[in-house]
């Protein structure tokens, strides 16, 4: 059994847009409990082909055999570099399902969840090799085009994407950018 609901969330979306392949890198921000990097384990094939798994959480995971997990903030970038090291380099992949501990004012909470995605694409953009994906949660509510905007400018593809497992209520969603091309203004955000 997968250790969280969100672990169907992405067996979902990468049964609608197959991103996950055998030996791909990826890095998982924001891991915790681990559901995400289990469903990346099996279908990167590890041990079989030379996946690499990377994941970081501000709370422990349980191991997950095979890849490389850290506990602290992805926002460091003492943390970045680690991550990077550990993934060799370049990823195939980042994913991030991190959201900002809710305060619930709605549009507190936006801005921050917004910011945590801003930081996550950053990184994304200096660490994808070309073609890569970047799939992250994005709630939406306008602060988020900007950061979309930037998306549009580095990868071929970008869409919104909802699970069926994510409650239609919520504003939870996905955002998927695919074919990386790193066309940059990375540093006008
Ligand atoms: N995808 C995970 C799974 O399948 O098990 C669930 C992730 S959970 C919805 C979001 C996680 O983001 C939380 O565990 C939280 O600690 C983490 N998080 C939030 N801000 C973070 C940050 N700045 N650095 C690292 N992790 C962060």
């Amino acid at each position: 059994g997968y250790r969280s609901r969100a672990a169907i969330k992405l067996e979902q979306i990468d049964d609608r847009y197959q991103l996950l392949k055998p030996g791909m890198a990826i890095i998982d921000l924001g891991c915790a409990p681990g559901g995400w990097l289990q469903v990346a384990s099996i279908r990167t094939k590890l041990g079989i082909s030379k996946a690499k798994l990377v994941g970081v959480d501000l709370l422990d995971t349980e191991h997950i055999v095979d890849a490389d997990i850290f506990v602290g903030d992805m926002t460091d970038d003492a943390m970045m570099t680690q991550m990077q090291e550990a993934v060799g380099g370049a990823a195939d992949g980042v994913m991030s399902d991190m959201a900002a501990d809710t305060t619930g004012h709605r549009a507190t909470d936006h801005l921050r969840t917004t910011a945590l995605l801003e930081t996550a694409l950053d990184f994304a953009l200096d660490v994808l090799r070309k073609d890569g994906f970047f799939l992250a949660k994005c709630f939406r509510g306008g602060a988020e085009r900007s950061v979309l905007d930037l998306m549009r400018q580095n990868f071929k593809t970008v869409r919104h994407v909802k699970p069926t497992a994510s409650r239609s209520e919520s504003v939870e969603s996905y955002v998927l950018a695919t074919g990386f091309h790193g066309n940059g203004l990375a540093d006008i955000l």
